[in-house]
């Protein structure tokens, strides 16, 4: 059966995260804006209207937390990091509300980190893949937009993450306009939050 997923709460301030369900079982989404997090939500949920897409980027300004049926555990979609166009006290506030939320989540079992296949190993990716290695959080590595990219070049930067983050496993591969990976992404999502 195709999974689904009900949207059960939506956070905007680190205060509002104490009415936040953060002791249920979750992984948690995260990227830089634009790097296809929102149509992934989308292709896993099913629909094209869950998650805003949108071609300007930094828009999901909030923390969302999605059910997934029938398993039981969520998935918390994290604003996107690192978008230029918006003023620095903006963006230390997004950074802020992330960094509670990934302190205090204590069902959290895994963050997906979502990277653009296109794109080199981005500093703001490489701090984030770093914080949760402190933290001693798993680091679920997804290679986005992998219809970009030819096969050689998605090995290549498969190979470039995971010796960046001394992992055996490569990043998985996915894409939100075919549909590839969804299936094995589904398959790490609830092997890493239900074990
Ligand atoms: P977000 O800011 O991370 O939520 O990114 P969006 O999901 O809004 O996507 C940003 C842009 O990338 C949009 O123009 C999408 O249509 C495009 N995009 C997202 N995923 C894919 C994909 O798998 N393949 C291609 N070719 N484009 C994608």
């Amino acid at each position: 059966m195709q999974p689904s997923l009900e949207l059960i709460a939506t956070i905007y301030t680190p205060e509002q995260l104490a009415t936040a369900p953060l002791d249920a079982p979750q992984i948690a989404l995260a990227g830089r804006s634009n790097v296809g997090k929102s149509s992934l939500v989308n292709r896993l949920a099913g629909s094209k209207k869950l998650a805003k897409t949108s071609s300007t980027p930094g828009k999901t300004r909030s923390i969302n937390f999605y059910r997934v049926h029938p398993a039981g555990y969520h998935l918390v979609d994290l604003p996107g990091y690192g978008y230029a166009r918006i003023s620095k006290a903006e963006r230390a506030k997004w950074g802020e509300l992330i960094e509670a939320y990934l302190r205090k989540a204590s069902g959290l079992r895994a963050v997906a980190v979502l990277l653009d296949s296109r794109l080199d190993p981005q500093h703001l990716d490489i701090d984030m893949v770093s914080w949760l290695r402190q933290a001693g959080t798993p680091a679920l590595a997804v290679l986005t937009k992998a219809d970009k990219c030819t096969q050689r070049d998605l090995s290549r930067r498969q190979a470039q993450w995971r010796d960046l983050m001394r992992t055996p496993a490569p990043p998985l591969l996915f894409s939100s306009a075919t549909g590839k990976g969804l299936a094995g992404l589904w398959h790490a999502l609830d092997k890493a939050a239900l074990g």
